[in-house]
């Protein structure tokens, strides 16, 4: 959704509150889809901060379903996100607006800046459980659920972690 922000940022003293839903169907991050399981409304407070610029403070809580690391079980991780920063659209400042990917012409693109806020809060390392013992290499059995009775190097949990590790250096 976008909101207007023009009549904002050129009247001194405006206030507006906003509270709009996302509308993202799943948070999408290099090319891979992460269901919501919780996706609350946002709520904006809006106020003119001066000259073309607008204050905004906001909330919105929600959650992702995320797969573990080691055993690719589905993990809810939720966000709670807090915002509290000005937007400054005065003309000296426009090159910087590259960055804010969310603001657009006066315009705020709500599912942008939610989405932009993920990826900040979005967590190095996902596991369903500190000592989650993965999958089997050789047969994919999770071996949460039992061993499989393949014959591994590495059967410890502490291997499991220099496999991420591997894992993130593919990534790279
Ligand atoms: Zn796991
Ligand atoms: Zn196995």
């Amino acid at each position: 959704m976008f909101i207007n922000i023009s009549e904002l940022i050129s009247t001194p003293l405006k206030t507006e509150t906003f509270k709009v839903p996302v509308d993202m169907p799943t948070y999408e991050w290099q090319g891979e889809h992460f269901p919501f399981r919780k996706k609350g409304m946002l709520l904006l407070n809006l106020s003119n901060a001066g000259v073309r610029k607008v204050h905004m403070e906001g909330h919105w809580d929600g959650s992702l379903g995320i797969p573990c690391d080691r055993c690719l079980k589905e993990v809810l991780v939720p966000f709670h996100i807090e915002l509290d920063e000005t937007i400054d659209l005065s003309s000296e400042r426009q090159e910087d607006l590259a960055d804010d990917s969310y603001v657009e012409e006066n315009s705020i693109d709500t599912d942008a800046l939610i989405n932009h806020e993920i990826l900040i809060h979005f967590p190095m390392k996902v596991l369903c459980r500190e000592d989650c013992r993965g999958i089997c290499l050789k047969c994919g059995k999770n071996l949460n659920h039992g061993e499989c009775g393949c014959d591994r190097v590495s059967p410890d949990p502490r291997m499991a972690a220099i496999q991420d590790i591997f894992k993130n250096f593919k990534e790279v």
